[in-house]
């Protein structure tokens, strides 16, 4: 228990997303993966908002870099079979 602490700090900014948890009561930013605050005790948000958390994260990095995810991918599939309709519509309309 001597310099974790340090090599925390900071240690998770190359390449990967930076997961940030911060307790609901002291708000110390926490790991992750701790169910408890490493502070005060107190119970973290827990899994489900660091999973939704982190799915916006990668949305945010798919954006960014132009990766799609695969339900992306179905979903600009689906707007584009929509697209595709309305297009065909309006042209025999017109
Ligand atoms: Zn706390």
């Amino acid at each position: 228990m001597s310099v974790s602490g340090a090599t925390f700090i900071g240690g998770r900014c190359n390449g990967d997303l930076i997961h940030m948890v911060f307790c609901t009561d002291c708000a110390q930013q926490q790991e992750d993966d701790q169910k408890f605050c490493r502070f005060c005790g107190e119970r973290l948000p827990g899994a489900a908002l660091v999973q939704q958390l982190r799915q916006e994260a990668a949305n945010i990095k798919a954006q960014k870099t132009g990766e799609v995810t695969q339900t992306q991918q179905s979903n600009l599939a689906t707007l584009k079979a929509i697209e595709l309709a309305r297009q065909q519509s309006s042209n025999s309309q017109s």
